[in-house]
């Protein structure tokens, strides 16, 4: 405990007597928790344009809302990302997952802050690991994310507010369906009174389908929240749809 508190002074420190880096990387730059004019411009930022709903870009034919969330409202009311998965947004990733990088957690706030919505009583809320791998890493790379908003919208977080009681399996190469069976009910909701009437931000590093989040969404929907909206940091987008 004092050996982290000890850590966390001098990581501050740091930060403050030397010069700030681009975050992916790391040439000196001009601003904190930024990026260097060429790692900028290969980043692909999808910020808060395309499907109002799921937030993926429209096609030309397509209006406010994709032709998915018109067939099929999803429950997730409305979904964000920061910037499309690719090698600079995946490296952030790895950096926090595995390094508990406080700096890389303040960059992806920084970009996902601007993207999420006001109104309603809102609760910052990140997508659970199982506990056996929360002990194994010893923390939760979206918790620190969530954490990180909090501070910026002064919003509260609610780390410990869903919980995965269910270990999944990595889904990935997955299909869609195997994918929603694997999550389904694995997610249970502590306090439901908690939750109640209000806006829920589920807060995630990487999204690929959405089924975690989907499954998170339906517990806490279950539990009584009025809205559930999602922000991550990337989400892996179709090369197609992205316009550069
Ligand atoms: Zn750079
Ligand atoms: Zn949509």
């Amino acid at each position: 405990m004092l050996r982290r508190l000890i850590g966390t002074c001098t990581r501050e420190l740091l930060d403050f007597a030397l010069p700030p880096r681009c975050s992916a990387c790391g040439v000196i730059v001009g601003e904190v928790h930024s990026f260097c004019p060429d790692c900028w411009s290969k980043i692909a930022f999808l910020g808060s344009g395309g499907c109002e709903t799921c937030g993926h870009p429209l096609q030309a034919t397509e209006a406010e809302s994709c032709a998915v969330c018109l067939a099929r409202p999803p429950r997730i009311a409305r979904t964000r990302s920061a910037v499309a998965y690719d090698e600079i947004s995946r490296g952030l990733a790895i950096r926090l997952k595995y390094g508990r990088k406080v700096a890389v957690a303040k960059t992806m706030a920084r970009f996902m802050a601007p993207l999420i919505a006001g109104g309603g009583e809102r609760v910052l809320v990140p997508v659970p690991l199982h506990r056996s791998r929360l002990w194994w890493r010893g923390f939760n790379q979206s918790a620190l994310v969530a954490a990180e908003l909090s501070k910026r919208l002064d919003v509260p977080a609610a780390p410990m507010l869903l919980r995965r009681h269910r270990r999944t399996p990595p889904l990935k190469g997955m299909s869609a369906l195997q994918r929603r069976k694997a999550v389904a009910g694995a997610f249970r909701v502590r306090d439901p009174a908690s939750v109640k009437g209000k806006t829920i931000i589920l807060v995630d590093d990487v999204l690929t389908t959405g089924s975690t989040a989907e499954a998170c969404a339906r517990a806490l929907k279950r539990a009584g929240a009025a809205r559930i909206e999602l922000v991550s940091w990337a989400r892996v987008v179709k090369p197609s749809l992205l316009m550069r």
